[in-house]
């Protein structure tokens, strides 16, 4: 098997579980445990939950898994005038709009019963242009959403090339108005990965499958931003006794309760999945 160059991207929000584990196992095993096509992003643009001992954590708790790097951690709080960049370009091209919705005025929109709970409604004329501005010039900052429709017909058909799976549709359209610019940061997890990936010169993503949507929204973000795609593994997710995908908080499944209780490394991995 050829090797790729290739990252893992945790957040530093919580302890990293086995879940994680079995994420950065399956990065590892596509860089060919080669520690020059294994980059580590440290994805902490959620400021209010990050923090700077759960990245030590993350440090401690690779090393220990058996995986090294070369390139120093990239840290997405770093690079917030390259996501702003892309932002202006989006909003230049006129494929974004701001919304000065609530949280609570947005879920009212959202609940219409014809919208699917994972489509984000179009909020566009919700509110009047007089009312926008009395938003905003009462300070208030707006989330800024893509405008969908017009964003699937500039970019044309959309593919994803994927690892294992061939090349399949890419359907951006059924995610709806998503928001690609917090109101706090002018980015968004959306908008951030695909240039870190490409500025990284990433030629293979691995994640979790719980990310596969994310990715056509991904292939359209690239295609408007002229960037080229990288090849994309999305694969099984680690699952509790009661088939629940692994959340941060259960600390159970932290790896390093594991370390505590004398597993080793090689343990965890036997215990894992094959990757494949
Ligand atoms: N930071 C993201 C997470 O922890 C993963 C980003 C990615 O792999 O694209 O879920």
């Amino acid at each position: 098997m050829r090797s790729w160059r290739t990252r893992f991207a945790p957040s530093p929000t919580g302890h990293l579980h086995l879940g994680h584990a079995y994420s950065a196992l399956c990065v590892w095993h596509y860089a060919g445990g080669d520690p020059q096509n294994f980059l580590l992003r440290i994805d902490d643009l959620d400021y209010t939950r990050s923090r700077p001992e759960y990245v030590q954590q993350i440090y401690s708790d690779l090393h220990w898994l058996g995986i090294r790097w070369q390139q120093e951690p990239q840290f997405q709080s770093q690079r917030l005038p390259r996501y702003q960049a892309a932002f202006a370009a989006l909003k230049q091209q006129e494929l974004i709009y701001p919304c000065y919705l609530s949280r609570v005025e947005t879920s009212e929109i959202q609940s219409a019963p014809h919208d699917a709970p994972e489509r984000a409604a179009s909020t566009k004329g919700v509110l009047s242009q007089k009312e926008q501005q009395r938003r905003h010039q009462a300070g208030i900052q707006p989330a800024w959403r893509l405008d969908m429709q017009r964003a699937c017909e500039m970019a044309g058909p959309l593919f994803i090339n994927t690892l294992h799976h061939g090349t399949q549709p890419a359907h951006p359209e059924a995610f709806g108005d998503v928001i690609i610019a917090r109101r706090d940061i002018q980015a968004s997890y959306h908008l951030s990965v695909i240039l870190d990936d490409s500025d990284s010169d990433i030629e293979l993503v691995v994640r979790g499958k719980d990310l596969e949507p994310s990715t056509h929204i991904h292939r359209l973000l690239q295609t408007l931003l002229g960037i080229a795609p990288p090849l994309y593994h999305h694969h099984q997710l680690i699952t509790d006794d009661a088939g629940k995908r692994l959340a941060k908080r259960d600390d159970s499944r932290a790896l390093s309760s594991y370390r505590e209780k004398g597993w080793s490394a090689e343990r965890i991995r036997e215990y894992l999945p094959d990757i494949g």
